[in-house]
């Protein structure tokens, strides 16, 4: 059974590259007689925009592309209450904090992740010390050198921690993307990412394994920017001993000077162009050719 997932974050409203990501997930489902999920993933609290994931919500259906498993609206008393479908949820990343808890506290019994006691003044002065001497800004892994009574004594006296991933010194990892074909990074340059910050919420990097494979998505197609975290992801997948599913990594909407397509220089809204009175099989249509042509 083939199932794939879009996972926006609510942070506004639907970007036209998310409604082409969308898109091609919601194709493959069709295609594939598979299901298709939606996932909100809203571990960003600063990002977080009220009333963002009702609109996604919202432009999504009036695009006509619906889904298997999720949250969804119903109308009550005057206003728009959400809901979910399926046996995999909840779907919405800040109702599952407990479950991202627990497998950050898996991967550091198995030697994958560790405690960092780092504080803000302490990264900003070993950022600023990589700066002057022109060494990219990474995680410098003091804390991954602790003893376990050093762990113990800094977690008795509650002294606030993140979770980090445990990248190895040395060595390559190597994946195959089904658009990309094999794609290899050098651990050397792949940083300790954090994987539950301090106030208890996962990062991205944490949850999307998690729910990936609790969801038991099958294919994950997402944008290309997503393609140098996956290293980060398959450490995670390694150690929990889970099966990888596969990726595929779509290329971007550019703007003509090929920048990232950005709100700064175009109308990237979906709901504007509604607004504006394309019809959705128009927007969708642009979108679909977008790259190539029948
Ligand atoms: N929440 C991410 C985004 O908004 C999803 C990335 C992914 O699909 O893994 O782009």
């Amino acid at each position: 059974m083939i199932r794939v997932r879009f996972a926006p974050s609510p942070t506004g409203y639907l970007h036209l590259g998310g409604l082409r990501v969308c898109l091609y997930n919601w194709l493959f489902a069709k295609k594939y007689k598979g299901k298709f999920i939606l996932r909100i993933e809203d571990t960003d609290i600063k990002r977080k925009v009220e009333g963002a994931t009702e609109n996604l919500i919202q432009t999504l259906l009036k695009m006509g592309l619906d889904w298997d498993e999720g949250p969804y609206l119903i109308f009550k008393k005057g206003k728009f209450e959400i809901r979910q479908k399926g046996k995999y949820g909840p779907y919405i990343q800040s109702q599952r904090l407990k479950i991202y808890q627990k497998f950050a506290k898996e991967l550091i019994e198995k030697g994958s992740a560790y405690y960092c006691f780092c504080s803000k003044n302490d990264l900003e002065k070993m950022r600023k010390e990589q700066i002057l001497k022109k060494l990219p800004p990474m995680y410098d892994e003091r804390c991954r050198k602790l003893t376990k009574d050093e762990i113990k004594k800094r977690l008795a006296k509650k002294i606030p921690y993140v979770i980090r991933l445990k990248v190895p010194e040395e060595g390559y990892i190597e994946f195959n993307d089904l658009i990309r074909g094999r794609v290899k990074f050098d651990f050397k340059n792949i940083d300790d990412q954090i994987l539950l910050k301090s106030d208890g919420y996962p990062t991205y990097h944490l949850a999307v394994v998690i729910d990936d494979h609790l969801m038991k998505i099958t294919h994950i197609i997402r944008g290309e920017e997503w393609l140098p975290s996956v290293p980060k992801h398959l450490l995670i997948y390694k150690s929990l001993n889970w099966k990888i599913p596969e990726f595929a990594h779509l290329p971007l909407i550019l703007n003509p000077d090929r920048s990232k397509l950005s709100k700064r220089k175009s109308d990237v809204a979906v709901e504007s162009y509604l607004k504006q009175g394309y019809l959705p099989e128009a927007i969708l249509n642009f979108v679909a050719l977008l790259g190539w042509n029948p």
